[in-house]
């Protein structure tokens, strides 16, 4: 099932939960809305399940509407499942009664659902775990219990808030790797709400970043590491540096920047025009210099980040030291020679 919003406007109150939020996503997808609490994640996907009336705008679902102009089709009606991040299972019910039970409302025949319910304890492996009650289970099997009850209903859309919120952080990858395996079983449109960023690039086909009930940017996830198009987006994605530079010449997406007494050559918008401008640079794109190359700088601040360190390095009068990756020890005041490899000029 594809989802389509246009121009979906949501208040509660004086305050615009959804402030004019148009996406497109397509069938089988795993789709990912990324921003911080409070930005009208949650309200966004209310709103597509049929939880929320919307104020204005339009929802479709497989090219017919579920919401515009006063016209609101039940949730129960739309044939999409919802994962909360609090999993909402029956604490009475055994495992397998939690997943059996929206089949057995539903009217099926006792071995139908019997049968549906095994496959999809495990295709979550908790086969062993179905005459558990859910205070019997960890955390992580509490989900993939909602998860498995979510596959049961065959629903051809999935909505998911933030459902690894509660996890600790190494059941948390567990199941990220679940998530994808479960995406890629059930080829249903998953809409998937999360605020931390690392989850939603792994876990993505295309992310939109939400910002105070807007919508900044729709991309795969490279893309948007790449080439965000704001500084707040670029901010949100990823460890950077943001730099004033001077764009002096622009040629099909690549430029020649000036960053203090330093020329670059770095990738930018097709707009792109000379003049004043923000480069991004990832921590990556700054490396040790070999043979002649690069330019000094000297190191301000580090920081120990297992493995490696987190180094920023003062170059000449540029406003702010850049941050780059050491997988040996710098010390304070320690000059370096260095090369950058690349950069993005952010539109606008
Ligand atoms: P998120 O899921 O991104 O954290 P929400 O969609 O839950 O954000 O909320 C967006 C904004 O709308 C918040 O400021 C929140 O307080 C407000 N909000 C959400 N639901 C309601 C409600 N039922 N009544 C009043 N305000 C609400
Ligand atoms: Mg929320």
């Amino acid at each position: 099932m594809s989802i389509q919003l246009a121009s979906v406007t949501k208040s509660f109150g004086t305050h615009k939960a959804l402030n004019g939020v148009s996406l497109s996503i397509e069938a089988g997808s795993f789709f990912v809305v990324l921003g911080p609490s409070g930005c009208g994640k949650s309200t966004l996907l209310r709103a597509i399940a049929g939880l929320e009336p919307i104020d204005t705008g339009e929802i479709d679902l497989d090219g017919l509407p579920v919401a515009r102009d006063g016209f609101h089709l039940a949730p129960e009606d739309r044939q999409v499942g919802v994962v909360f991040q609090s999993y909402a299972l029956w604490p009475h019910m055994s495992v397998a009664g939690n997943v059996a039970f929206p089949l057995e409302t539903s009217g099926k025949r006792r071995a139908a659902v019997s049968s549906r319910v095994a496959e999809c304890l495990e295709s979550v492996a908790l086969t062993p775990f179905m005459h558990r009650k859910p205070a019997e289970l960890s955390g992580g099997q509490r989900q993939r219990v909602a998860l498995a009850r979510c596959l049961a209903q065959g629903a051809g859309t999935v909505l998911m808030d933030e459902p690894l919120a509660n996890l600790d952080p190494h059941l948390r990858a567990a199941m990220e790797e679940e998530l994808a395996a479960f995406h890629k079983a059930s080829e249903a449109t998953t809409l998937f709400i999360t605020h931390d960023q690392r989850e939603a690039m792994a876990l993505a086909d295309q992310v939109a970043v939400m910002w105070d009930g807007e919508i900044l940017q729709v991309a795969d996830p490279d893309t948007l590491y790449r080439r965000p198009v704001s500084k707040r987006v670029a901010g949100f994605i990823g460890r950077s540096t943001l730099v004033p530079v001077v764009v002096e010449r622009v040629d099909d997406g690549e430029a020649q920047v000036r960053l203090g007494e330093i020329t670059l050559d770095v990738d930018c918008p097709q707009d792109c025009i000379p003049g004043p401008a923000t480069l991004l640079l990832r921590p990556e794109h700054l490396v040790l210099a070999t043979g002649s190359r690069g330019f000094e700088g000297t190191v301000e601040r580090t920081i120990y980040r297992g493995g490696y360190w987190e180094v920023f390095v003062r170059v000449g009068d540029v406003s702010q030291p850049l941050l780059m990756l050491l997988n040996r020890k710098a010390a304070v005041g320690d000059t370096l020679r260095l090369d950058i490899l690349r950069g993005w000029v952010l539109p606008g």
